[in-house]
């Protein structure tokens, strides 16, 4: 696809996104065709078609795949054998994904004209978002964007992240300037690859231009967060700043001390004081509204697992403004948008865009999955216009770069279309992440069982924050164990305190509603069977997953994209939260259960 087609904006990008939705079935074979055409001298594809380009005999005759079927191409690639085993144009780097149910980071190709259809994507997301908010332009972002350090393969290829390979794209660093996305961070900051510094003086900025903020947001809910506690606890140090118009001796960074020292220039002690007693106050319910009084906004995605986060952003934005998810993407390719951005996360759908990829669909019957080994039933396999609505599917994308009949691992459900194209809710990572015995569940399951107990937690004042999982096979009969990070949110607490005032009886009735929530093969083993024994809730000390998040990263996470793993199964993960755990709470009781 010529770059320069993707250079919509305003209205100009609306009119594109008419023409490709309504058109959505032609802009997908022309997508194909394309691929075809421009890769099939590469091993992969001769291997499979021989030199033919027809998509009938592409669906028949290439494979539907999974990652380690992917995996030795890659390797070759990293290790420095030409892009044209996979794609017919240069893969200048590899991507690297979160990895996102506790995986080995996966890498996947990318070419040049990738940033092209990611620009093209984020091109649309203020003429969307303008259609319902007014006076976007007339102020500023605060978008808090990280970059992760990259590591070169043997080939002198970058492996990095995809937002790390976006912002430190030319497409990002030479935007021209535009008035819906006048950001607080500069570039600079965004660009340390220190992500503490870089949240530093980030939301120092963001503070410094709290009267002109319109949006705020991040990419993933988890860093949003993880950014406005970062503040809750450091806010002083902030205010100390801005009174005094020196930087924190800790920001050592040179660019970041450079341009930041600019911004401090003047001490500014009534901004100083406005900030002190709004951060003061008892309670942090509404900040975001205190501290930016004009936000009309807060942007992050929080559907799929991330809608966990809800609750705790309600909190703090104070319930009054839109929490707002805007697309839907991945390493592999982006893929859609979401054209209500002002609905409630719980009611988002993804509009897939169909000149990203070739899309197709694998159907998952009454919860059926495919599991990773198995060979996808032809009859399974559907396209994008093809798809029924109210009907789960796993993606399989065919890429530019050299992704063919790949399965992402994301299932998604139809809601309705948009013109021809489909909107898909996002329902969750398709791996099973917990099995004692027969009883098998997934994210999706795991997370539906979870917001069952929410509400018993908040008639008590506490809130979720963050939990994953482990499959405790070391008892006999295994287990499941949750652990979980609560916190009161009636008032400021102190860390490590309101977990001490848990009534065991809470925890244990929050056991009982997970049990009797989880399916009717989980119910079997606990009660019939008794293969499965009493599931198990280890609440950990405040901060524990701020600590795990540290330590993912350390290995390799990207701070933008990282996901807490909502399974974790071994290594020094375990042991990191093993070692936090101030409270053990069984179930107390069977679940029902019957023949
Ligand atoms: P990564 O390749 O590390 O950027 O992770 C991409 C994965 O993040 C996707 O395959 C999804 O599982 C998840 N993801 C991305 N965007 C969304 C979204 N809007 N809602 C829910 N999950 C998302």
């Amino acid at each position: 696809m010529d770059g320069k087609r993707l250079e919509f904006k305003g209205e100009e990008a609306l009119r594109e996104l008419e023409r490709l939705t309504i058109n959505a079935r032609e802009v997908q074979e022309t997508i194909l065709n394309d691929i075809l055409s421009r890769n099939r001298e590469t091993e992969y594809l001769r291997k499979h078609l021989k030199g033919v380009t027809d998509i009938s005999e592409f669906k028949s005759r290439v494979p539907v795949v999974t990652y380690s079927h992917v995996l030795p191409y890659i390797e070759r690639i990293s290790n420095g054998e030409d892009s044209s085993i996979i794609s017919g144009h240069p893969i200048i780097e590899l991507l690297r994904s979160s990895g996102t149910t506790g995986g080995e980071p996966r890498l996947m190709p990318s070419i040049a004209e990738d940033l092209d259809r990611r620009t093209y994507v984020y091109n649309l997301l203020m003429p969307i978002m303008s259609k319902h908010l007014s006076g976007l332009d007339k102020g500023k972002v605060m978008h808090l964007l990280f970059i992760k350090a990259e590591t070169v393969l043997p080939s002198g290829r970058p492996a990095r992240s995809v937002l790390t390979s976006y912002y430190k794209s030319d497409h990002f660093r030479c935007r021209g300037a535009d008035p819906y996305n006048d950001l607080t961070s500069p570039t600079e900051v965004i660009l340390c690859p220190d992500s503490h510094q870089s949240m530093y003086c980030q939301l120092l900025s963001g503070l410094i231009h709290r009267h002109s903020v319109l949006r705020l947001g991040a990419v993933f809910a988890s860093a949003l967060l993880r950014s406005i506690t970062f503040l809750e606890r450091n806010w002083h140090e902030f205010t100390n700043d801005i009174r005094t118009g020196r930087l924190n001796p800790t920001i050592t960074d040179h660019a970041c001390r450079a341009v930041m020292s600019h911004m401090l220039l003047s001490p500014n002690p009534t901004l100083a004081d406005e900030i002190d007693s709004i951060c003061n106050s008892n309670s942090w319910r509404g900040i975001v509204v205190s501290l930016w009084p004009k936000v009309k906004c807060i942007e992050a995605v929080l559907t799929g697992t991330m809608a966990q986060y809800i609750p705790m952003l309600e909190f703090y934005s104070g319930g009054g403004i839109p929490l707002v998810c805007t697309m839907y993407a991945s390493s592999e390719s982006y893929f859609g948008v979401n054209l209500n951005p002002l609905c409630h996360p719980n009611d988002v759908s993804y509009t897939l865009l169909p000149n990203m990829a070739y899309f197709e669909f694998i159907e998952l019957e009454n919860g059926l999955r495919c599991g990773d080994g198995e060979e996808v039933p032809k009859e399974k396999v559907v396209g994008l216009v093809d798809v029924k609505v109210g009907r789960y599917y796993e993606i399989v994308l065919t890429t530019f770069s050299g992704l063919y009949r790949y399965r992402v691992g994301d299932v998604l459900r139809v809601t309705g279309f948009y013109n021809n194209a489909p909107q898909f809710k996002f329902i969750g990572r398709r791996n099973v992440i917990l099995s004692i015995d027969s009883d098998k569940t997934n994210e999706e399951d795991l997370h539906k069982s979870i917001t069952t107990v929410k509400d018993i937690l908040e008639k008590q004042n506490y809130l979720l924050i963050e939990y994953t999982s482990y499959a405790d096979s070391s008892s006999v009969p295994g287990h499941y164990v949750l652990f979980w990070e609560i916190k009161l949110i009636s008032e400021k607490s102190e860390p490590g305190n309101e977990q001490c005032l848990v009534h065991p009886e809470l925890i244990e009735s929050c056991c009982i509603a997970i049990e009797e929530s989880l399916d009717y093969v989980y119910r079997r083993c606990r009660t019939h069977d008794r293969s499965v024994g009493p599931l198990e809730i280890r609440l950990v000390e405040c901060g524990t997953f701020e600590a795990l998040m540290d330590l993912l990263i350390s290995q390799g996470s990207s701070i933008n994209q990282y996901k807490t793993p909502r399974c974790i199964e071994r290594g020094p993960a375990l042991g990191l939260l093993n070692s936090k755990v101030k409270g053990c709470f069984f179930s107390p009781k069977d679940p029902a259960w019957s023949a």
